[in-house]
């Protein structure tokens, strides 16, 4: 039975209260980014700090979750450390279905436990223990005791933080069951400023499916889609690795703090050099037919009889880049162990990866020595960045807390900004061009997947800044519906208007199907007005200079199209959120 209400639980860690409460606007803002928009503007206090006990952390899923395949996203929405502005983060695994079966369309978190505790939530149960014994453990042993106290797999999920999340460093992520996180701009070091270590949620209740047939037609069609088609094998075979080898014979991998572009060594960490030597597994998100996530194994020899311990660790384009070509580290074994130590610390790979690119090149340059860096780093030196991570998860000293904090805030104090690789966070691992840079540096969270510059880039079109304006406005548009489906944006050749127009009613949400357009332009609106209201100015976000000396298969990067396509996206975005430019 479908729901014309959002069912919330709002837990208070302060005062230990659980309300459950019905909140309108699922024909507004339909679920998802638009309700993680709607539910932060209800419970956030703009003025304050985002690690003030009041603000709140929020988990929400979409109409289609549980319906669906790869509806499996759920959508965390905070105030980040990273720029004390809102923000998304979008984790999957078991999260969204485990929230689904536990009966609720999201979670709200306020207050800051005593003492660090766990936050269970069930259809039955809701409760927080506090685990103060768990505090201080890296990510391996928090899971591996956290899932003996909350046995079960199915339904269950367990988010987590690590040691980065429980000082607060905004490059913390949240771990969701062991493969997926909720990566980017510091959820986890929300969790950490709330003494939360880990959110249980056990999805032990049921749902009815739609009766007759036609569901089950649609939901065939939406099946056979992903599983008959390109789709499957893109995802499944080499996954998203794939793209390193495609990015570097574009000249638009960023290697070596993006000092390069492309090398032949690269060789060594494509998709297919993974797959050839380091390639155990695939695993998927619950519900999901695709099971994009590849699963490679690091090992450890524990005795001189060659006796090993293993661990399986994953990998995909992003953390590859990140930790592989951007440190000059070229193979895959070696890139799996930097993604190790990163995942136990509880780190999102990709900002510190590329923040010691940035402490690499200033390290060579003498702007900073072995006194600040405590190791020597160098590109390709894969035992300085695993020492170099546990040093950023843990603050050693006074360069590793800023250089924790982002790199902006390390070069801001050691010098270096020109060629720190940020785009209102630390790149991604495409330098495709000028599009996708502006795209990344003032989209909302500040992402890649925000919306397509990077394949704009790669498009024969003519350069005009109002093409890619519109370009850039459009297809975030539809991301964001998608999002608020709470849709792997990996579906989005499957999931198109129609087929989510189809699946709406199949289910019974008619009348949200009717409404798409409406409901896209008030979710994408409604979430720019709470950046902007958390004091976000699209003028102010810079693109370093590093980004304009490089060369892609294209030649230079145009600086004079970056700063006039930013102009004009900046006042769209303004524009789009109902406030006067610089209000
Ligand atoms: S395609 Fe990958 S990320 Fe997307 S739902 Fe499936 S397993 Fe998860």
């Amino acid at each position: 039975m479908i729901r014309d209400h959002f069912r919330v639980l709002i837990a208070d860690l302060s005062t230990e209260q659980r309300t459950i409460t019905d909140i309108d606007g699922r024909y507004t803002v339909a679920g998802g980014s638009g309700l993680a928009a709607m539910l932060f503007e209800k419970y956030c206090s703009p003025s304050r700090s985002w690690d003030d006990p009041a603000q709140p952390l929020i988990f929400a899923i979409g109409p289609l979750t549980g319906y669906f395949p790869l509806m499996s996203k759920t959508v965390c929405a905070f105030k980040s450390p990273y720029h004390d502005q809102y923000a998304e983060s979008h984790g999957g695994g078991r999260s969204a279905l485990s929230l689904r079966f536990a009966d609720f369309d999201a979670l709200v978190i306020t207050g800051r436990a005593k003492s660090p505790h766990a936050l269970i939530v069930g259809s039955r149960q809701i409760e927080l223990r506090d685990i103060h014994y768990l505090w201080g453990t890296d990510l391996q042993v928090a899971g591996k005791v956290l899932r003996r106290m909350f046995p079960g797999a199915g339904h269950r999920t367990i988010l987590r933080i690590g040691p980065a999340g429980e000082r607060q460093s905004p490059m913390a992520c949240i771990t969701a069951d062991t493969y997926r996180h909720f990566g980017r701009l510091g959820g986890g070091a929300v969790m950490g400023a709330k003494n939360l270590k880990a959110i249980m949620i056990h999805g032990d209740a049921s749902f009815p499916l739609p009766e007759g047939n036609d569901y089950v037609k649609v939901f065939d069609k939406v099946h056979t889609d992903m599983t008959d088609t390109e789709m499957m094998s893109k995802y499944h075979n080499l996954g998203t690795p794939g793209n390193i080898r495609l990015m570097n014979e574009l000249k638009a991998l960023p290697i070596r703090n993006l000092q390069a572009t492309a090398d032949p060594a690269t060789d060594g960490i494509t998709g297919e050099r993974f797959a050839e030597v380091a390639l155990l597994r695939n695993a998927a998100c619950a519900g999901c037919p695709v099971g994009c996530i590849h699963i490679g194994f690091v090992r450890e020899r524990f005795h001189e009889e060659n006796r090993y311990l293993y661990r399986q660790i994953s990998y995909d384009h992003e953390l590859i880049f990140a930790v592989g070509s951007m440190l000059g580290v070229m193979d895959c074994f070696e890139v799996l162990k930097i993604i190790d130590v990163a995942e136990k610390m509880g780190l999102d790979v990709m900002s510190p990866g590329v923040a010691l690119a940035w402490a690499t090149e200033a390290f060579g340059k003498g702007m900073i020595t072995e006194k600040e860096t405590l190791v020597p780093l160098a590109f390709g030196d894969s035992n300085s960045y695993q020492q170099a991570l546990e040093h950023i998860a843990y603050g050693t000293n006074e360069f590793y807390q800023l250089l924790s904090q982002g790199t902006m805030k390390a070069a801001a104090r050691y010098g270096g900004g020109d060629f720190a690789c940020v785009l209102g966070q630390e790149m991604a691992g495409y330098a495709t061009g000028e599009v996708f840079f502006v795209s990344q540096a003032l989209g909302l969270r500040h992402s890649h997947l925000d919306s397509g510059g990077y394949s704009y880039d790669q498009k024969p079109k003519g350069k005009t800044v109002d093409d890619a304006v519109k370009f850039l406005i459009q297809d975030e548009k539809g991301r964001v519906f998608l999002t608020s489906m709470v849709s792997c944006l990996f579906a989005r050749g499957v999931y198109t208007d129609d087929m989510l127009s189809t699946c709406l009613t199949s289910v019974g949400y008619g009348a949200l199907a009717d409404n798409m357009d409406t409901v896209a332009n008030e979710i994408q609106r409604l979430r720019w007005k709470m950046r902007i209201k958390t004091g976000y100015r699209p003028e102010s976000v810079s693109i370093p200079k590093r980004f304009s000396e490089m060369t892609n298969w294209k030649g230079p990067v145009d600086r004079q199209f970056i700063e006039a396509l930013k102009a004009a996206y900046g006042q769209r975005i303004v524009e789009l959120a109902g406030f006067a430019e610089g209000k």
